[in-house]
């Protein structure tokens, strides 16, 4: 089962996407963890993307589907994977559904969870993970982005027939309830 976990940041895509892995028994695969991991390690990608996810803007289209597709082919996504943080453009989405369709798999569905953007900010502000762009200006510049390059990949999965909205706003567990729900 491919799932795709959407949503503006802080709507919380990646809580749910580890319950979604352990429910599902699937892996998870997060380009924000990539990348992070790769900043933290000091690699060549870490050094090339940490002034960008810094300014809480996208690492460029080339370089996400290279590595995306790259994870994809490995065994362990054989069977399945929860997609959290890409596509995040739609140029990104047209390469998936290419990489996809060339290989014989497709999207099971696409998870979009709404979240008013007041209480997106105070979450982003009160998660207390130490990242470097959950400061009140770098959110305000990512939401920016998502409403810009992020959003019109909603559409391009809505002409699919494969887009799930789900209200983000509750505690986990009754979230991630309504996920089940829509994924029956
Ligand atoms: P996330 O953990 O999903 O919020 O991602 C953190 C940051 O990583 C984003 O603000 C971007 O700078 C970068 N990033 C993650 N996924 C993508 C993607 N699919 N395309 C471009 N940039 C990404």
């Amino acid at each position: 089962m491919n799932i795709i976990l959407f949503g503006p940041p802080g709507a919380g895509k990646g809580t749910q996407a580890e319950k979604l892995v352990s429910h599902f028994n699937i892996p998870h695969l997060s380009t924000g963890n990539i990348f992070r991991a790769n900043i933290k390690q000091q690699t060549p990608l870490g050094k090339i993307v940490k002034a960008i996810l810094d300014d809480g803007k996208l690492v460029p289209d080339e370089t996400v589907v290279e590595i995306v597709a790259d994870e994809l082919k490995k065994n362990e996504y054989h069977e399945g994977v929860v997609l959290d943080g890409f596509p995040r453009t739609v140029k990104q989405a047209e390469s998936l559904d290419q990489f996809f369709s060339g290989n014989g798999r497709g999207i099971d569905a696409f998870v979009t969870l709404t979240v008013p953007e007041e209480e997106l900010i105070n979450r982003i502000l009160n998660r207390g993970q130490g990242r470097s762009d959950d400061t009140p200006e770098k959110i305000k510049t990512r939401l920016q982005v998502y409403h810009d390059e992020t959003e019109p990949v909603l559409n391009h999965y809505k002409k699919q027939d494969l887009v799930k909205e789900i209200d983000g706003v509750g505690s986990v567990d009754e979230i991630f309830s309504r996920i089940l729900e829509a994924l029956d």
